[in-house]
């Protein structure tokens, strides 16, 4: 079946193609870890999850890497010039308050004012909402890249784009990227260099504009010994832009000078995406970075993007928690309302769709144990011409339509299919993308463990045959290897549920 997918670089939905037909490769920008992500972080990571795993779906293999930014990343990023201050230096202060209130736990960052300690406990508490919301790539530590790991490179990088013409070191000592050395800078966001000049809203600022050549152009690396991360470089003691560390981590993780998708959220696009593109092409000599490129619209409250600048966020805790709404949620539920509605639009986060979504993975799971209970759990394996399986597969391929693959999937889950082993089959092949039916309980305590869905599944149905078999030294065997994975075992009349720890 044809895969379509929005590309904005070329404002079209395009035919998906992988450039080499063994692989995908796949990046996606990550969080920059100075606070927890907001669920409207995660409602572009999940964006990210599900077009891996709809590729996946279709008989891809992905390579899916995500980054950490954990130095570089500006409090002025709307300007593509490295203004302002490291994220991770405003973090400094605010968690020294963090820890007064009881947001930051008192054991954790011991010393605020190490900005290592700051990113490790952001990182792994990113790590772990987006385990609990079934994000793959999270559970694949070589595909999470930290920046402050990959600085050799990064320098490696620049040196070659000064040999190429592309970069320069300006009066105040920062290597900046000459935009006017790549002329189709721009062709991603719209955001030229003459529109620029014409003063496109304040997109460029104009403060440094004395020591660079044109006022568009962007920070690579900037020398300054002050600085709260700091590495030795031929420019001096100092720390990188936000820009490179995609460029350079992408090709170097996923092993190609072109990719097949890169994916963000919308304000991504310019100027992080924008400069990516040229610093990328600047170093390769090739006219092409990603195939795609694809972008989620933003999660908005009231009117207004959900972001911590505006601190109008709610985090993956305060949702399940209870705090955003009042009432618990099972981490399935969050992730089903953050992917249900189109990517490419904008997505208002309400308690009333939030419990719509709760309903809604409640009906799926019941669905699913009536299934297992009509065919003993032994689900068949069946293609893409069952029916409820196509018109699932063609909403994806329709540039990831959930919501009208939602609008064919929850009517047959009110149903009693008359073949409920191949019903069974079709589900655990849907669940596998959309990862809303969660194994076992669905009260909020259950973490949604989805990387290992399939993994543990199968444990206990082995552990169940075992059972039938009266082979209890085997029953034991695979009871501790599920709970050794992190899982309580527990037995219903459908069987064996593996219900996951919350750490
Ligand atoms: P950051 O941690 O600020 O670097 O952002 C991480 C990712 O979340 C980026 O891809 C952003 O584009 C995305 N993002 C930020 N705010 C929102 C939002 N309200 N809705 C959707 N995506 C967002
Ligand atoms: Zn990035």
């Amino acid at each position: 079946m044809e895969i379509r997918f929005y590309n904005t670089f070329t404002n079209a939905t395009e035919t998906f193609q992988p450039v080499e037909s063994d692989c995908v490769r796949m990046y996606s920008c990550g969080p920059t870890v100075y606070d927890f992500a907001h669920i409207g972080n995660f409602r572009s990571f999940l964006f990210a999850d599900v077009i891996r795993r709809t590729l996946e779906f279709f008989g891809h293999k992905v390579h899916h890497v995500m980054n950490i930014t954990d130095v570089g990343h500006m409090t002025d990023d709307a300007s593509a010039d490295g203004a302002g201050e490291d994220k991770m230096q405003a973090a400094a202060r605010r968690v020294k308050e963090d820890k007064k209130s009881g947001r930051v736990p008192e054991g954790a960052v011991q010393d605020p004012d190490d900005p290592y300690q700051i990113a490790k406990f952001y990182t792994d508490a990113f790590l772990q909402d987006a385990q609990t919301l079934g994000v793959k790539v999270a559970f694949e530590s070589d595909n999470i890249l930290h920046a402050t790991q990959h600085i050799d490179s990064m320098q490696e990088m620049i040196a070659q784009l000064i040999a190429n013409g592309h970069a320069y070191v300006g009066l105040d000592g920062v290597v900046y990227y000459s935009v006017e050395s790549f002329p189709s800078y721009g062709s991603l966001s719209g955001n030229t260099l003459d529109r620029l000049l014409i003063g496109a809203g304040g997109r460029i600022s104009d403060e440094n504009q004395a020591n660079k050549r044109h006022p568009a152009d962007f920070m690579l690396w900037k020398a300054d010994s002050s600085h709260i991360m700091k590495w030795d470089s031929p420019w001096g003691l100092g720390y990188p832009g936000w820009h490179i560390e995609c460029s350079c981590m992408a090709r170097k993780r996923l092993g190609r000078d072109v990719i097949d998708i890169h994916t963000g959220g919308e304000d991504l696009i310019f100027p992080h995406h924008e400069c990516e593109i040229a610093q990328t092409c600047g170093a390769t000599g090739k006219d092409t970075f990603a195939r795609f490129w694809m972008h989620a619209r933003f999660l908005m409250v009231e009117g207004e993007k959900m972001s911590k600048s505006k601190g109008n966020f709610w985090t993956v805790r305060d949702v399940l928690e209870g705090r955003a709404t009042g009432t618990q949620v099972h981490p399935a539920v969050l992730r089903l309302e953050l992917i249900k509605s189109h990517y490419r639009s904008n997505m208002n986060f309400t308690r009333k769709g939030l419990l719509d979504s709760a309903g809604a993975v409640k009906r799926l799971t019941e669905f699913r144990t009536r299934l297992e209970a009509a065919c003993g759990g032994k689900a068949e394996p069946v293609d893409l011409t069952y029916p409820i399986l196509k018109e699932f597969a063609e909403a994806l391929a329709d540039d990831l339509n959930i919501a009208g693959a939602l609008g064919a999937i929850l009517p047959w889950a009110s149903s009693t299919p008359s073949d409920p082993a191949a019903a069974l089959g079709a589900f655990h092949r849907i669940n596998e993308v959309l990862s809303i039916a969660p194994l076992g309980s669905t009260s909020s305590g259950a973490a949604l463990d989805s990387g290992k869905h399939a993994a543990i599944e199968d444990l206990c149905r082995q552990l169940d045959d075992a059972r039938k078999r009266k082979d209890f030294a085997a029953a034991d065997g695979l009871r501790t290897e599920i709970q050794k994975q992190g899982y309580d075992v527990k037995t219903s009349p459908n069987g064996t549920i593996a219900e996951k720890r919350l750490a």
